[in-house]
């Protein structure tokens, strides 16, 4: 059974820890990350962008695979399935077909329109028990095509959109989508400071959590981040894995060739990758 965010994320902020939100792109991921968040006792969020979505074949598939995977693989830590980055209309979308969570990516409209969207969102989501999270200042890189310049939030906007009943806040603080540059600014952690000082206990959420660095992880932490999204790190730790298969031509041994043999290593580099982050932030254990 899926658990909307809400409680898992509530209980991370209070407890000074975070949940990983890893995002999912087929059936090893899934897998992968259900099996590690077992293994771990840790509560998990998976993640499905509109464009994996699409690749996977709809939000429909999406559920079924996950719900069912669930009761398959006898997962009984709290999973919640959250639609990332999603537009208006996705949102409802995701909650038709059984997303236990979704966020609202309304960073690209006016405050005003941001402001009367999300308001909308959260009072058919609530009804649903469907936990809400919102942006405020658009996040750095690209994540399928949705294109972010790296704002720094403004925190009265953060409190502004806080207030709206969301569940939890993404606040843009120099945070970037993908690998970072070597000349990155690095996080603003006096701009953190002063959205958690404003938004009190609202879980806030850290997008782009591949190559910052762990001791920017937990001062971040330290100031309300209760959920971190995790996506570019399994996908590079997946194809380095699967590139040293083929390149050592264990494909061409035997039965090498057969999907379940291919993709294994590339499964066992995504368990190990969710494992990492999950000591970094610290969730092992709190199921
Ligand atoms: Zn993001």
């Amino acid at each position: 059974m899926l658990v909307s965010a809400k409680e898992m994320l509530k209980k991370a902020k209070a407890g000074q820890y975070a949940v990983g939100q890893f995002n999912i792109n087929n059936l090893e991921w899934t897998k992968a990350i259900l099996l590690t968040a077992q293994e771990c006792n840790s509560p998990v969020i998976l993640g499905v962008s509109e464009g994996a979505g699409k690749y996977m074949g709809g939000y429909n598939t999406v559920v079924g695979m996950v719900v069912n995977m669930i009761k398959d693989q006898n997962i009984t830590v709290p999973v919640a399935l959250h639609l990332d980055h999603g537009s208006f209309e996705h949102c409802y979308k995701c909650m038709e077909a059984g997303f236990s969570s979704v966020m609202f990516d309304g960073s690209h409209y006016a405050i005003e329109e941001n402001v009367a969207k999300t308001k909308q969102l959260v009072a058919d989501a609530n009804e649903k028990g469907i936990s809400v999270e919102a942006e405020v200042g658009s996040i750095g890189g690209e994540e399928d095509g949705v294109v972010g310049a790296g704002d720094i939030a403004d925190p009265k906007e953060c409190k502004a959109i806080a207030d709206l009943g969301i569940d939890f806040l993404a606040a843009g603080i120099g945070n970037i989508h993908g690998k970072y540059p070597s000349n990155w600014a690095g996080l603003s952690f006096d701009t953190l400071d002063e959205i958690q000082k404003l938004t009190g206990d609202m879980p806030l959420v850290l997008h782009g959590g591949t190559g910052i660095p762990i001791e920017m992880i937990k001062q971040a932490i330290s100031l309300g981040v209760a959920k971190i999204n995790v996506n570019t790190e399994c996908q590079l730790a997946f194809a380095d894995a699967t590139r040293k298969y083929i390149e050592a031509g264990k494909d061409l041994e035997g039965k090498g060739f057969d999907p379940r043999k291919l993709l294994a290593p590339g499964v066992s580099a995504i368990k190990e990758a969710v494992k990492e982050k999950m000591e970094i932030f610290g969730s092992i254990g709190k199921a």
